[in-house]
């Protein structure tokens, strides 16, 4: 079977495990919004997949609301996309454990980013960590997500998904998970941390100036920019030039998503500039991108009851779709249900 058996449907989460950076924006929460009314979407708060690390209770409820004000306040219709937190939806764990179960411990054991996350310590993670792409396997394919945008990172993950779905189907000798596709597309799929072109930005990163959060006011949103490392070249004249200058590459890529440009457009505008020319303008686009959104989160941010609201009455729309694809995964898998 191929997936055109399958209603065309889009799945992704983000995890609330800090608040939220540029790289989320750019390489996620703008891209799902553009989604929105091409095909169905279902977008979610993965706080299960937050506790991998240890996350203080309080934090992670006030997270979990920020992540969706970010959605709401970016543009996210909750009448047009389906909302909700992760945990709230029961299937996505149930499904989780079949997956465990199908999911071999090589396929896991070449995750990259278990690597990167758990570091030169993996025998003090969490198994939960060690497992989380099995996880995000079940949250993608209890929808029977044909479509998944995600950033550059999480490519391997949705990849094993679609391993995941190809040995439960071989298996179990059925045509009953769709082959999922990642969405990896546009200037943005992997911001860099400002302090190191090596590594990618994230919100559990460890200092506050390697990236910028999306609630940043001007003053922080410029100061981070200028202090953001480069090499002293000006801007080349040609995209070409960037190749092996990681950190100008990814300043001209972050001008070019928020501009919603190709980098080869942004060096045409700047050609040979020099940091003083080129670092404030990126700031200032910054700023009036993100402004008009981080006040609509604030206001989004002063009615919790609103957002849990939204959130679980997103739940519900969830589980009309999750729940009879597990009841089908259990009868599939001949788990007894009364
Ligand atoms: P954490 O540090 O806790 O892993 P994170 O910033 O990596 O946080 P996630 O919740 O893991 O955020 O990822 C949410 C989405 O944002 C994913 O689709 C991921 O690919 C995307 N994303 C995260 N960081 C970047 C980045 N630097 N550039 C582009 N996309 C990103
Ligand atoms: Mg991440």
């Amino acid at each position: 079977m191929t997936n055109s058996a399958f209603t065309p449907r889009v799945f992704s989460g983000i995890k609330p495990s800090g608040g939220l950076t540029l790289g989320n924006y750019l390489g996620a929460i703008k891209r799902f919004v553009g989604m929105q009314g091409q095909m169905e979407t279902i977008y979610c708060v993965v706080d299960m997949h937050a506790i991998t690390v240890w996350q203080d209770p309080k934090e992670l409820a006030n997270m979990t609301r920020e992540v969706a004000a970010g959605y709401l306040a970016a543009g996210l219709d909750p009448s047009q996309s389906i909302l909700f937190n992760q945990s709230q939806v029961a299937a996505h764990a149930e499904l989780g454990w079949i997956f465990n179960c199908v999911a071999r411990v090589g396929w896991m054991n070449r995750m990259t980013q278990f690597k990167d996350k758990a570091g030169s310590n993996a025998e003090k993670a969490s198994l939960g960590l060690y497992a989380y792409p099995s996880l995000m396997a079940a949250d993608i394919l209890v929808y029977h997500a044909t479509h998944v945008p995600v950033g550059e990172d999480q490519k391997q993950h949705v990849e094993l998904t679609r391993d995941i779905a190809a040995k439960f189907n071989h298996d179990y000798k059925v045509d009953f998970f769709p082959a999922t596709e990642p969405v990896i597309e546009g200037p943005a799929m992997r911001i860099m941390n400002l302090r190191d072109g090596t590594k990618k930005m994230s919100k559990s990163g460890e200092s506050d100036m390697e990236r910028i959060n999306m609630t940043d006011d001007a003053d922080k949103i410029a100061k981070k920019f200028k202090k953001a490392k480069t090499d002293p070249e000006p801007l080349p004249e040609t995209v070409e030039g960037l190749a092996s200058r990681p950190e100008a590459r990814n300043l001209v890529e972050i001008y070019a998503a928020l501009d919603d440009t190709t980098p080869e457009a942004v060096i045409a505008q700047y050609p040979g500039a020099g940091w003083g020319t080129f670092k404030p303008a990126l700031a200032d686009l910054a700023v009036a991108k993100l402004a008009p959104i981080s006040v609509e989160m604030a206001r989004f941010m002063d009615d919790p009851a609103e957002i849990d609201r939204i959130l679980a009455s997103g739940s519900e729309k969830a589980r009309a779709i999750a729940d009879p694809i597990l009841k089908q995964t259990y009868d599939i898998v001949g788990l007894l249900r009364g």
